[in-house]
């Protein structure tokens, strides 16, 4: 769907922002990408949708050379969730979630209609629509910046940090809520953040940049975490800390145990086989309970004990020892 060639950008200063990059963002996934500040990650975002103009390379979206195409017309189809939020503070949630579709030729009531559905398609009331952004939360802003990207109903979707100006607590929800979104949705997402959790937690593959804009890996999480291409990488990413690895490594019945001689009361809430070692550690935490029941679509497959994700997480990284040759992994 996205996919740049040689793209680059210098700065009429000099400053190299973005080297030479190529990167292919297949449809409805998301792409995140992670870096230090300063590594050309907004940079990159703005080239995609023409707010700055690259000095190399051309960008194909869906197919078609948008290098030289009209930048108006081009950002109808796209759309841009700006970093630090960026609503206008004198007009009210509504009018700010209006603006897209009114610039685009719709009619008064229809915007409206469509700016009220999209309130309540990312979590807001709408008993919010007639104030003012200041008298919002960070969360509830994000929440309204996030709809009006929607508002055009565009393929592709470019978030800049969206979830960037809030408490950890909340950000963690909007991931969530925004990945149930995109499940819906199916856009084609490139994010954009400093913190390799959120990447890992939302990407499909992530493009971790080092400064002077270079690609340094582009790859799955798994990929990411298991085979970090270089010290850079594995530096970034942190590979041995065995907590972020949990996000990425999926259950395996292979660490479960039989359900024989369990009783209801020892049980939490149960999981779904597809999900990971985070999910189930969390649901463990949750229900304070010395196991969890896992299922595959209706039935249950056994039961997964504290036990078993510690076999589990240490199956994962030997198997990440094996194929990272010399690297060390430790246990956490
Ligand atoms: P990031 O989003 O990864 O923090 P940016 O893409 O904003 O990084 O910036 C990349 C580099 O380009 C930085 O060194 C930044 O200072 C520089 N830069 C950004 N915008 C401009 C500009 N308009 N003129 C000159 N240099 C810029
Ligand atoms: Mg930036």
């Amino acid at each position: 769907m996205i996919r740049l060639e040689g793209v680059g950008k210098t700065y009429d200063d000099g400053t190299v922002a973005v080297h030479e990059l190529d990167l292919e963002v297949a449809r409805g996934e998301i792409a995140c990408l992670v870096g230090p500040s300063g590594c050309g990650k907004s940079t990159t975002l703005k080239m995609i949708n023409r707010l700055i103009e690259p000095t190399t390379g051309r960008i194909m979206l869906d197919g078609a050379d948008v290098t030289g195409s009209d930048p108006v017309k081009l950002r109808r189809g796209i759309g841009y969730v700006i970093q630090q939020v960026g609503l206008f503070p004198h007009q009210t949630i509504l009018t700010n979630v209006m603006t897209v579709p009114l610039l685009y030729g719709e009619s008064r009531s229809t915007a409206k209609a469509r700016a009220l559905e999209l309130m309540e398609t990312v979590g807001l009331e709408t008993s919010y629509a007639d104030r003012y952004p200041h008298q919002l939360s960070g969360g509830q802003r994000q929440r309204v910046g996030v709809a009006r990207a929607l508002a055009a109903n565009p393929p592709v979707l470019l978030m800049d940090e969206p979830f960037g100006a809030v408490d950890p607590v909340v950000r963690a929800r909007l991931q969530d809520e925004f990945l149930r979104l995109q499940r819906e949705l199916d856009k084609t997402v490139v994010l954009v953040t400093h913190d390799i959790d959120e990447a890992v937690r939302m990407g499909d593959r992530v493009a971790v940049f080092e400064t002077g804009g270079r690609l340094a890996q582009y790859a799955t999480p798994a990929e990411l975490l298991g085979r970090p291409a270089d010290d850079f990488v594995a530096d970034f990413v942190g590979s041995t800390k065995g907590l972020r690895r949990l996000t990425v490594t999926q259950l395996d019945e292979a660490h479960l145990e039989p359900m024989d001689g369990v009783t209801a009361g020892q049980l939490g809430a149960a999981i779904d086989i597809d999900s990971t070692l985070e999910e189930a550690l969390a649901v463990l935490l949750r229900d304070d309970k010395p196991m969890v029941g896992v299922k595959r679509g209706a039935a249950f497959v056994g039961v997964l004990t504290p036990n078993g994700i510690h076999r589990a997480l240490r199956a994962s990284l030997a198997e990440t020892a094996a194929t990272a040759g010399d690297r060390d992994v430790a246990m956490p």
